[in-house]
C-alpha cells in the first residue's frame, strides 16, 4: 500500500509529534491534530494536513478524518496521543481539572476511535493505538484524577479489542513512564511541579519521546495478523 494514511492526535507536541516525525519516515500520509500548531515544530511533514481541532468537539474532529480521507484514502492508522495531566491531591483539587482530563485523556480518545472503527470494520483492517501511561497500570501520590483517566483508556482499549478483533482491526495499548515532554507544564501546584521535577532527577530523566515512537512503530509495522496488545517501557532507572 503506498502511503497508507495515519491519523495523530497532540501532534504538535512531545510524543505525539515524535510519533508523527516516525511514521512520515516512515512513509505515511499523515493528519495531525492538535489545538493549534503555531508553537509547534512538527509543521514541516510531506503528505500531512495539520488541523487545529479540539478533540473534545466530535464534530470538528470528524469533519477533520473525512477531509484527510477524501484526500490522502482510508484510514489505516490512529494514533490518539493527546493528553493532559493536571495532578493534584482529590481533597483539594479543582473538580474541573477532573473534567478536561476526562473530556480529552477519555472521551477525545473514544471519539476518535469511533471515527475510524466503522471504516475499519468494514475493509478489515486498520489499527489504533492508545497513548496510556504507567499511571494507567498503578497509582502514584497526585495521580488520582489523571490515574482514574489512565486506567480508563487501558480499559476501554481492551475492551474495543475484544470487539473489533474478529473484523481483523487492532487494538495497542502504549503504556510509557516519564518522558521528556512538557506535560507537566499544565499541573497547576508548583509544590507539585517541584516535586515531580525533582523525583525526575533522582532517577536519571525519563525516556526521549522518540523512544514511545518506536515503540509505537514496533507495533504498528507488524503483518496485521500480529497484535502487539501492550507495551509498557520506561526510563531503567525508574523502580515505581
Ligand atoms: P505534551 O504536553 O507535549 O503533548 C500533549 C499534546 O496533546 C499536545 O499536542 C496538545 O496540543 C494536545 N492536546 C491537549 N489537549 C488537547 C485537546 N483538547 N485537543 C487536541 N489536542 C490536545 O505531552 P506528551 O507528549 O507527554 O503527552 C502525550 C500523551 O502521552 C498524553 O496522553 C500523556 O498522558 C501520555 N504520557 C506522557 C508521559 C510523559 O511523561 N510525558 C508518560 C506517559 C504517558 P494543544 O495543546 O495544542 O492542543
Amino acid at each position: 500500500m503506498s502511503n497508507p494514511l495515519a491519523v495523530v492526535t497532540g501532534a504538535s507536541s512531545g510524543i505525539g509529534q515524535a510519533i508523527a516525525k516516525k511514521l512520515s519516515d516512515q512513509g505515511y500520509s499523515l493528519l495531525l491534530l492538535a489545538r493549534s500548531f503555531d508553537k509547534s515544530d512538527a509543521k514541516s511533514l510531506p503528505n500531512a494536513l495539520y488541523a487545529p481541532v479540539d478533540v473534545t468537539n466530535e464534530s470538528d474532529f470528524s469533519k477533520a478524518v473525512n477531509e484527510a480521507v477524501k484526500a490522502y484514502g482510508a484510514v489505516e492508522c490512529l494514533v490518539n496521543c493527546e493528553g493532559l495531566m493536571l495532578l493534584g491531591d482529590i481533597a483539594d483539587q479543582s473538580p474541573s481539572e477532573w473534567r478536561q482530563m476526562l473530556d480529552v485523556n477519555v472521551l477525545g480518545l473514544t471519539y476518535g476511535m469511533q471515527i475510524v472503527l466503522k471504516s475499519m470494520k468494514q475493509r478489515n483492517s486498520g489499527t489504533i493505538v492508545n497513548i496510556s501511561s504507567i499511571a494507567g497500570i498503578k497509582t502514584f501520590p497526585n495521580h488520582a484524577a489523571y490515574c482514574g483517566t489512565k486506567f480508563a483508556v487501558h480499559a476501554i482499549s481492551e475492551a474495543v479489542r475484544e470487539e473489533v478483533a474478529g473484523n481483523n482491526v487492532r487494538v495497542v495499548t502504549i503504556a510509557p513512564g516519564v518522558v521528556e515532554t512538557p506535560l507537566l507544564s499544565h499541573t497547576t501546584s508548583d509544590a507539585i511541579k517541584s516535586d515531580y521535577t525533582d523525583w525526575k532527577k533522582s532517577i536519571g530523566g525519563g525516556l526521549e519521546p522518540n523512544n514511545v515512537a518506536d515503540a509505537v512503530y514496533f507495533a504498528v509495522s507488524q503483518p496485521q495478523s500480529v497484535c502487539i496488545r501492550e507495551i509498557v517501557l520506561a526510563p531503567t532507572g525508574q523502580a515505581s
